[in-house]
């Protein structure tokens, strides 16, 4: 049997570095220690972590837990998962990869400044919900040719589109095509209110 090896394999960027974090609060003694959600889409590392003393939690454990450090991993988590973590007096680690904190502030800035977000992905993703929680007032989410033809912007707010970092680049600029279709008086969508978010 031929054996080749990819060119490239591991941990993108964002993920080592949430990932190399839990391994150095083992090291520094810190316990317990619990991720909001797997640390990474990788099994073995979940469970190497798990008999290190690493838990997994979910968002609606934290009120439950008494003491700990919860680590927030590189998807991110929205506003209120931050105030909760307070409420229940847990210290965090935020390791959020700084890709997907540039989108919270884009949303946090362009919502409060009154813009319509729009952003482009799978709603069910963690990472998405997190930036969700990051716009004041309603938000957005279209991750299909479908939706995205059947979407009414508001007529009173210009648009902010952003997307999920790893939204497929072709489908993003489908998306875009579409929505810039979409023209209203003073709700004209311009290369200015697109930004392109998806990671490298
Ligand atoms: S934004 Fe990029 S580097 Fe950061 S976690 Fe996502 S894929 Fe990894």
């Amino acid at each position: 049997m031929k054996v080749k090896t990819a060119k490239t394999a591991g941990f993108c960027f964002g993920v080592k570095r949430a990932v190399d974090r839990v391994y150095e609060l083992i090291e520094e003694g810190v316990s317990p220690i619990y991720t909001l959600g797997p640390i990474i889409h990788n099994e073995e590392v979940v469970s190497d972590l798990e008999k290190k003393g690493v838990s997994v939690i979910q968002e609606e454990d934290i009120p439950g837990i008494r003491k700990g450090t919860v680590v927030i991993r590189s998807h991110g988590v929205g506003r209120e998962v931050y105030e909760k973590l307070k409420a229940a007096g847990l210290s965090f680690v935020d390791v959020t990869c700084p890709f997907v904190l540039k989108i919270h502030r884009i949303v946090e800035r362009e919502s409060r400044a009154g813009k319509q977000i729009i952003i482009f992905g799978d709603p069910d993703h963690p990472e998405v919900k997190g930036i969700c929680g990051w716009c004041e007032g309603s938000c957005t989410v279209l991750r299909s040719r479908e939706e995205t033809e059947n979407f009414v912007p508001d007529p009173d707010k210009i648009p902010c589109v952003v997307s999920q970092t790893t939204f497929n680049y072709n489908k993003f600029k489908e998306l875009v095509e579409i929505l810039c279709k979409k023209r209203y008086d003073n709700n004209v969508l311009n290369i200015d209110n697109i930004l392109n978010t998806i990671c490298n």
